[in-house]
């Protein structure tokens, strides 16, 4: 069985801009296709999961998110990274396009579309990762049974705030960004046991 770093798209690879809609917004949060690189040379697979219920709001369409993924592909590809998939879940419970309207299994925080992307690179959840900049995130991982790690990205300072306020999922591991997340969980694979203790950072927004 292989090991994965699952990680959430808006906030953590790329800017959180409010449903990406246009290719031309894409912009790669600093040092994130570095981070992915990491991944790639320590044998474990990176996968993206991420929600896009824009598509079920009408503000863009699965096509238009095609070309959003083959753009990220290539600005990562262009500093040596690749991902080794990007699964989206394009519903929403009220959603005004019909044939995406739904309560489905595979928006975050349900665990369905991490547990198909396991299954179909035969991957161990429970020695995995999800990196994420939401409670949502954090929650997923909790309920798939792999660790959740909180980036400071994105709404992560403010989503920290909401964790540590609240009887909610805590994550693994704090981090600032998707590359400090990723050595986290290449010195804690390495040593076989917890890297660094768990520590919060503090917000001063
Ligand atoms: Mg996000």
């Amino acid at each position: 069985m292989e090991r994965a770093v699952f990680v959430d798209r808006d906030g953590v690879i790329s800017e959180e801009v409010g449903y990406l809609g246009d290719r031309d917004h894409l912009r790669l949060i600093p040092n994130s296709a570095e981070a992915v690189k990491l991944v790639n040379q320590s044998g474990l697979k990176i996968i993206a999961i991420t929600n896009q219920s824009g598509i079920a709001r009408g503000y863009f369409s699965e096509e238009m998110l095609g070309h959003i993924h083959r753009k990220m592909e290539q600005l990562l590809s262009d500093q040596g990274a690749f991902l080794d998939g990007i699964y989206y879940c394009p519903h929403h419970p009220e959603g005004t396009v019909e044939a995406y309207r739904m309560e489905c299994d595979c928006r975050k925080p349900a665990a369905g579309l991490l547990t198909r992307a396991a299954q179909e690179h035969s991957i161990d959840v429970s020695s995995s990762y999800l990196v994420g900049d939401k409670r949502t995130d954090i929650e997923c991982a909790h309920r798939a049974g792999a660790q959740g790690i909180l980036v400071l990205t994105g709404y992560g300072k403010d989503e920290l705030r909401k964790i540590n306020s609240a009887a909610l999922a805590q994550p693994a591991y704090v981090a600032a960004d998707l590359r400090d997340a990723v050595q986290w969980i290449i010195k804690e694979k390495t040593s076989g046991k917890p890297g660094d203790p768990h520590h919060k950072i503090e917000c001063n927004r």
